[in-house]
């Protein structure tokens, strides 16, 4: 880590450090909610729900336009005809993680993706039935993977294996990971985890997992509903062979934003890869003669079932472009920064054991987010920061958890936070 060492534990540092910070313009395309007072807050839960691009009004009043001028027209009609308007995503999404634009389509929401692509991608035969999950992972995922076991006629007891730190440890351990990979071989049909566990902030090592799980070949797909948008990922290099994710997090979509996913072009042009289908995903050019046989788009597009949600796809235009600007290596070394700085500021009172930082401390471990375990005063110090104009989220039993998100956190809010995190540590004790 070696910007954390250089970081001043001082507001004109964090001043400083802002007036530096080549993004430093981005902020002003997003609502920031505010206080009673009209201040803003410091929004710290990008990880839960992202901030409002402003051009999101605009987009979505532009299709509600659409239809009251156009009718059923506006299918075919105007500046962004709806029988298209899922392709604008492409480009974007496919460069957030290194896709072909082939490879993404914005679609449903996340858990019904999952449920899509381990219809797909989760193929039981023989020996090889078992799914390797997180222990910790997000429940929806886990519920989601134990129904498939069970709805394929297996006992998700004995097929849903799950990895767990080692004890006294939050974090797993790559090593274990491939580890357990080797042991469970051609027993193993699927590896699913997530990118970024949503408890500890933990980024996994996704290309030597999914290099280890190919080698004992399972098929290998990631939840990256806390990924996109935050770190790095390079899916088709990687030879991943699905992920999905929402789009209300780290990509601003909205609340029940229009989610999305990724099947490896080994897997989306072969038109017989199985899956379950819809009139969305037929050929586009036969569609509407309305055939009674499916045949696929033979691109991640097949995978579509229904016509898309315009007005839930509209917001996430607004926050695409804004990642378009960006670029996400120098969202991602703000973050970088952002977060290591939190940690220089945060030290003190973690060795004065107001809380233990479970995220891990490697940077390329850990995105925005940093995970508090707080002790039996937890609540009231979450409380504290609530009523101060802070907004991070808390879990149970006892975890503070606050991402500083670089398209529109500054430093200057770190170190408020900082200051308000000790003002309230000295007020709850
Ligand atoms: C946020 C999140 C979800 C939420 O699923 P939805 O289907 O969008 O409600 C699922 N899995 C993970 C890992 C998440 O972080």
């Amino acid at each position: 880590m070696p910007e954390q060492s250089v970081f001043e534990p001082s507001l004109v540092f964090a001043q400083k450090l802002d007036q530096e910070d080549p993004l430093k313009e981005m902020r002003a395309q997003f609502a920031i909610p505010q206080t009673e007072n009209n201040e803003p807050v410091i929004y710290f839960c990008g990880n839960s729900l992202g901030c409002m691009p402003l051009k999101a009004r605009e987009y979505v009043q532009e299709e509600l336009d659409q239809w009251q001028h156009e009718g059923v027209e506006g299918h075919f009609k105007g500046k962004h005809p709806w029988v298209n308007y899922h392709e604008l995503f492409s480009e974007p999404l496919a460069r957030l993680v290194c896709a072909k634009p082939s490879e993404v389509v914005a679609m449903n929401t996340l858990t019904v993706n999952l449920h899509l692509l381990m219809m797909s991608f989760y193929r039981p035969e023989g020996k090889r039935t078992k799914v390797l999950v997180e222990a910790d992972a997000f429940p929806s995922d886990l519920y989601a993977v134990d129904s498939h076991v069970n709805l394929r006629g297996y006992d998700a007891a004995a097929n849903v294996v799950k990895l767990a730190p080692r004890p006294g440890e939050f974090a797993l351990r790559t090593d274990d990971i491939l580890q357990t990979i080797e042991d469970l071989g051609d027993s193993l049909a699927l590896v699913m985890l997530g990118g970024v566990n949503y408890y500890t902030g933990q980024v996994f090592e996704m290309k030597k997992i999914t290099r280890a799980a190919k080698t004992a070949g399972a098929m290998v797909g990631w939840d990256l509903a806390h990924a996109i948008g935050n770190v790095p990922l390079y899916l088709n290099e990687w030879g991943v062979d699905f992920a999905v994710w929402c789009s209300y997090k780290y990509l601003n979509g909205g609340p029940g934003a229009v989610a999305g996913c990724f099947i490896h072009e080994n897997h989306s042009s072969y038109t017989h890869t199985p899956r379950l289908a819809g009139w969305w995903g037929n050929e586009k050019t036969t569609r509407f003669q309305m055939a009674d046989t499916f045949t696929p788009i033979p691109t991640a597009e097949g995978w579509q079932m229904s016509n898309p949600p315009i007005l839930a796809l509209a917001p996430l235009r607004a926050s695409l472009e804004l990642f378009e600007t960006a670029g996400i290596l120098p969202l991602r070394r703000k973050s970088e920064r952002l977060t290591g700085f939190a940690r220089t500021l945060l030290a003190e009172l973690e060795a004065e054991g107001a809380f233990q930082i479970i995220t891990p401390a490697q940077p390329a471990a850990s995105g925005c987010q940093l995970s508090l375990l707080t002790g039996s005063n937890g609540k009231n110090l979450f409380k504290y920061l609530e009523s101060h104009g802070v907004i991070c989220d808390w879990r149970e039993p006892n975890v503070i958890r606050i991402a500083p998100v670089p398209l529109y956190n500054t430093f200057e809010e770190v170190w408020r936070f900082a200051v308000l995190l000790r003002e309230g540590w000295h007020r709850v004790r």
